[in-house]
């Protein structure tokens, strides 16, 4: 039985990870700090034998016994609201944690693959973003901490394929949603469905014409899957090309959910992207795959989710605009 470490395990695309290596009748390590992750999300998975959970802080050294044949290094905080709380955390989980589980692959002779993200392209000059462009970051932003150490992450993995023959991949993750987002993380998707589920105005930051194309998590997770088992190196995007601006997605939400609330609009936050579309051109040519839910599919399935949520669980998580420490 083939080993997998998947780091993040508790989070949202982490705990989606598990289960799918799982049903491939793989044995999965899941690791997670717990800072940003939920045991809810794979307290299924602990009666299982094949599968087992280590509480640890990639940061610090990672020791894992026994033998190990893939890594992949989804821990990371990896929402705005998130990296103002805990920037520090965010830089070293992909700086020294992405160090850590490199070492650990070379030693353990593993594959890894890397969860960098759409946002190494900063707020993009070319659309839509393909992996050939250098992006656009502003290093000292608030948002800097994330995409400085996603792109550092890169930077180290490429050294690590390059200088000691690692076997790597690098997906680059455009937003993605789905059952398991954490309520109170400020994404737009969980922000306003629960907003509509507490009977409170949608806040559209900004003017609500900047752009995002939003992938549902099984497409998601089938195409880093697919990613894995390729031949590729270099960065691939995945991500859902359909690009909707956040106004029209306001008026989307408010029809799915049935909201009698309206939309209200606040500051935009600094450095926020004005655009953001996947190219996935390649991502086609090489694994075959596009994404197959459309939102409306998709969104109904997140929404059902949210719905199941506990009263106290709605109202525990309350996003309190944030938005607002955000210093110019
Ligand atoms: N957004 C919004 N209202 C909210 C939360 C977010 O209008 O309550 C906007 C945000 O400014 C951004 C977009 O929705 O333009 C997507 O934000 P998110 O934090 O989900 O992810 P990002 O793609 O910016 O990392």
């Amino acid at each position: 039985m083939k080993k997998i470490l998947i780091t993040g395990a508790a989070g949202f695309l982490g705990s989606h990870l598990c289960d799918r290596f799982i049903n491939e009748g793989f044995h999965v390590i899941g690791m997670d700090n717990l800072i940003t992750g939920d045991l809810k999300n794979i307290e299924h998975l602990f009666p299982l034998e094949n599968f087992e959970f280590y509480h640890h802080d990639v940061s610090t050294f990672v020791h894992v016994p026994g033998e190990l044949h893939y890594i992949l290094h989804f821990a990371s905080p990896a929402s705005p609201i998130d990296y103002l709380k805990i920037p520090i955390q965010t830089l070293k989980v992909g700086s020294l944690g992405t160090h850590n589980l490199l070492g650990l692959a070379k030693a353990k002779k593993a594959r890894i693959l890397i969860a960098s993200t759409s946002e190494v392209y900063g707020d993009p000059l070319v659309h839509p973003q393909a992996e050939s462009y250098y992006g656009n970051v502003n290093t000292i932003g608030p948002r800097g901490v994330y995409d400085e150490a996603k792109r550092f992450q890169e930077s180290i993995t490429m050294a690590y394929h390059r200088f000691h023959g690692l076997e790597t991949r690098i997906v680059r993750i455009f937003n993605t949603y789905g059952p398991r987002m954490r309520l109170n993380d400020g994404r737009v998707i969980p922000a306003f469905m629960g907003q509509a589920l507490r009977g409170q105005d949608l806040t559209v930051f900004g003017d609500g014409s900047q752009t995002r194309s939003f992938c549902y998590v099984d497409d998601q997770v089938e195409g880093i899957y697919r990613l894995l088992f390729s031949a590729y190196s270099n960065p691939v995007n995945i991500g859902n090309p359909n690009e909707i601006s956040i106004k029209d997605f306001a008026e989307e939400i408010i029809k799915l959910t049935g909201t009698k609330q309206k939309i209200i609009y606040e500051e935009l936050p600094i450095d926020d992207p004005m655009q953001r579309q996947p190219d996935i051109s390649l991502a086609k040519k090489l694994l075959n795959w596009e994404p197959k839910v459309g939102r409306e599919e998709g969104m109904k399935k997140t929404f059902d989710y949210f719905k199941g949520l506990t009263e106290e669980e709605l109202y525990k998580s309350e996003h309190k605009d944030f938005s607002k420490h955000i210093k110019r």
